[in-house]
């Protein structure tokens, strides 16, 4: 039996699904110009749940001409801050209003449990929405005093514009979250955008996409391809119409729409991956810090950019933290996302399987042992059992290599001396944990690591406010706050001879 008849769905949810499903191209639901499609699986059976378009150059095309149109003639070139964000605020709105069907298609989609789709995904795409709802009609530039040249003779300021049309590639781990991540701050600036989702997960951006209308989003500000990244997205990231890309995956994709862009110098923001350091000193609250280590590298099935996946525990408490990850590693129940019994459910696809499972016989054959876990779970989806390394150093591929997966190496310290070097030791720089009650050595050691977020005594705790990004090989440019702006906009400086 399929998950998608094994569990009562919403009815607005089953409506969307025995639907044909569509691209969102200049206000109008259209197939794509090749009329392909591709079969969207539930991760949790395999069973296939929907078929979506196979959106690609040509689509990508079109979409991008009707956000140009929208861009530079549309009613939200010319719209009142105070109506666009009216607009935003009703997307918030709108998606609280439906976070039941949200959770449920992210859940069926993705394979998260539904509780946490509905508690973090949706309300946290809601909140940023709202978020920057309140900053359209708060983007200024400055006036500016000259410095060299007669101060009396001229009037010199700047204003902060729309960069025009953007191109937006969202990865799966949390579709909507991503989208909302990437839509929101990009609309508050004025932009319009086509906006491409993963392949692996299409279905809540198409479900946004009616609500984006219902909200009031003139035709054309917002697009939606779905399709390949291999067609649509580097079709989105080579066109010479688009004057801006934003991506979230992996680096090595990042590093080919890096490549794509250059063509017509198009800016471009990327957020990465990493392999997080997550440090727990000896003075640590433990009560705190085993549930953080753990959540950190187990929350969304690890399948998380900033998973705490690198774990320092210094040595005095290695053995005691340790066996805390542990037994909450056994606590978690695998199972399908929609069962509310469900702590863990499956990884994304087949594909995400195959590298994680590759990576647990990776850290087996190079000398690394694991506590619990190691293997696939069951024979059906793409369970992977939550799985704890010790006896790992850090050449081995396990430590290095980003595994997107519920899988941890643990590492022991003596030295606080050496351990920021030793955190440091990656191609990343994304995210970093300290557990400690020792204020002086927290930020100490935030102040030596090198991560666009460190969290002390807590973990993965985002804000719509707090700029997000990574250092090194885990990105370019801030997402949120008021910093992510500075990516949607340009400066444009305007001098007045008195
Ligand atoms: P990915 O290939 O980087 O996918 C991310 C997005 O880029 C998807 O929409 C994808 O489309 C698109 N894409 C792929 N190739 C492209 C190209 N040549 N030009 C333009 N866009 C392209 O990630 P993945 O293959 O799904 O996962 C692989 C690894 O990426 C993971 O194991 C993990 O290490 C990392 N990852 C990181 C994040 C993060 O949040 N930082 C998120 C997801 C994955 P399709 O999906 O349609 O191919
Ligand atoms: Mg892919």
């Amino acid at each position: 039996m399929s998950a998608v008849s094994a569990y009562r769905l919403t009815p607005r949810v089953t409506k969307f699904l025995s639907e044909p499903h569509k691209l969102l191209v200049g206000g109008k639901w259209v197939n794509a110009v090749s009329g392909e499609t591709f079969p969207v699986l539930d991760p949790a059976t395999t069973d296939e749940i929907a078929q979506v378009p196979a959106g690609d150059a040509a689509d990508i095309d079109a979409a991008v001409t009707a956000a140009r149109a929208a861009f530079e003639t549309g009613p939200w070139a010319t719209m009142k801050p105070t109506d666009r964000s009216r607009i935003i605020w009703a997307i918030a709105d709108l998606i609280e209003a439906h976070a039941d069907e949200l959770a449920e298609l992210e859940s069926l989609d993705n394979g998260k449990p539904k509780k946490a789709a509905r508690d973090v995904d949706v309300v946290g795409s809601a909140e940023m929405f709202r978020y920057f709802a309140g900053w359209a009609t708060k983007i200024e530039g400055n006036q500016i005093p000259f410095a060299s040249a007669d101060p009396g003779a001229f009037f010199g300021y700047t204003r902060r514009e729309p960069i025009g049309v953007v191109g937006q590639i969202i990865p799966w781990n949390y579709p909507l979250m991503m989208a909302a991540w990437k839509l929101a701050p990009a609309l508050a600036a004025g932009c319009t955008i086509v906006l491409k989702p993963a392949e692996q997960t299409p279905l809540s951006a198409l479900y946004l996409g009616s609500l984006l209308q219902e909200a009031g989003l003139p035709d054309g500000v917002v697009n939606i391809v779905t399709g390949f990244g291999e067609t649509a997205g580097a079709a989105l990231s080579a066109h010479p119409d688009v004057d801006k890309i934003a991506f979230t995956g992996s680096t090595e994709v990042g590093k080919l729409i890096v490549n794509a862009s250059a063509g017509n110098l198009k800016k471009v923001s990327l957020e990465l991956g990493g392999k997080s350091p997550n440090i727990v000193l000896a003075d640590a609250d433990l009560d705190l810090a085993i549930p953080g280590a753990a959540d950190g590298i187990f929350y969304n099935h690890g399948q998380d950019c900033t998973a705490g996946s690198r774990l320092f525990i210094q040595k005095k408490i290695f053995d005691k933290v340790i066996s805390g990850v542990v037994d909450r590693a056994k606590e978690i129940r695998l199972g399908p996302g929609l069962d509310p019994e469900t702590d863990m459910g499956p990884v994304v696809s087949e594909e995400q399987l195959t590298r994680v499972v590759g990576y647990l016989q990776n850290g087996v054959e190079s000398g690394a042992r694991p506590l619990i876990g190691g293997k696939r779970h069951g024979d059906r989806g793409y369970f992977v059992e939550p799985t704890v390394f010790v006896d790992a150093n850090p050449s081995m591929k396990i430590v290095r290599e980003e595994i997107f997966g519920p899988v941890v190496a643990a590492i022991p310290f003596d030295n606080l001396d050496d351990l920021a070097n030793a955190a440091n030791d990656t191609t990343y720089g994304l995210a970093a944990g300290i557990w400690t009650t020792d204020i002086s050595k927290a930020h100490t050691l935030a102040a030596k690591l090198r991560a666009g977020t460190v969290w002390v005594n807590c973990y993965g705790v985002n804000d719509p406010a707090m700029p997000f990004g990574g250092f090194k090989q885990s990105g370019w440019g801030r997402e949120m706050g008021h910093e992510v702006l500075e990516l949607y906009t340009e400066t444009k400086a305007v001098v007045v001879a008195l």
